[in-house]
């Protein structure tokens, strides 16, 4: 066997230390993992008691636990077939630029950041008894290579050790809901999903990456208890608020 060259091998080693360390895909400081820890503190969770289409109430009325949540104005008039919703985060800087380049650019390295801040989030109701990812319509799923959703669910799924069943299907590609207003994304929507699994009598736990007005998770929702599911919540990385 050669003598090792020390020289070598103290430069292979520095170098291999390095490596370790990663920049921070938001602010580029080199550390031990995708987001630093500087990062992670400026999101800020949404700790407040959300509303059933997964709002804020900044100012939480204060409840027993036998009272149910209560609603805003637009889940009172218009109830939504999902049971509840929650959102980790608002949808605000910096995580919206996370989600951007994962979901529209493609940078799949942003996925370990995503995965990252996975960690902390909790089951919120321990009944769901499945994960089901919102689709994207085949021909967007073609356009970006992956579906970012599914991808989600599945971090979620073996975070939370439960199965992911991709049970809806889109039955049109709709255009893109950024930028209209509501009834403009609801007439877009109407009957845009199809469950193509059996999902009677499941508690269906949708995942979402970014929730905006709660039109697509409505829609998705109806189409799972139409097809005979027990009861829909919706998870949601991100709220816009
Ligand atoms: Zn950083
Ligand atoms: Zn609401």
């Amino acid at each position: 066997m050669a003598p090792v060259n020390l020289e070598t091998a103290t430069k292979v080693y520095r170098r291999l230390k390095i490596d370790q360390f990663m920049p921070c895909l938001l602010c580029g400081f080199r550390n031990a993992n995708p987001v630093c820890h500087g990062c992670v503190s400026l999101l800020q969770p949404m700790n407040s008691r959300q509303c059933r289409c997964g709002l804020p109430f900044s100012a939480a009325p204060a409840l027993t636990d036998t009272d149910s949540p209560p609603l805003c104005g637009r889940c009172i008039r218009r109830p939504p077939g999902f049971v509840a919703s929650t959102a980790l985060y608002p949808y605000q800087f910096p995580l919206d630029m996370l989600i951007q380049g994962f979901k529209y650019q493609g940078k799949l390295v942003n996925e370990r950041a995503l995965q990252q801040l996975l960690l902390h989030a909790e089951l919120p109701w321990p009944e769901c008894d499945l994960l089901c990812p919102l689709p994207v319509h085949w021909f967007r799923r073609w356009q970006r290579g992956f579906d970012q959703g599914e991808r989600l669910a599945r971090l979620l799924g073996q975070h939370w050790h439960l199965p992911v069943v991709t049970a809806l299907a889109r039955r049109r590609a709709t255009p893109h809901q950024q930028g209209l207003t509501r009834s403009q994304r609801q007439r877009n929507l109407r009957r845009a999903f199809q469950c193509q699994t059996d999902v009677r009598q499941r508690h269906v736990l949708l995942v979402d990456d970014v929730m905006t007005t709660g039109s697509t998770a409505r829609e998705a929702s109806r189409a799972l208890l139409d097809a005979g599911a027990a009861s829909v919540r919706v998870w949601c990385l991100a709220r816009t608020l």
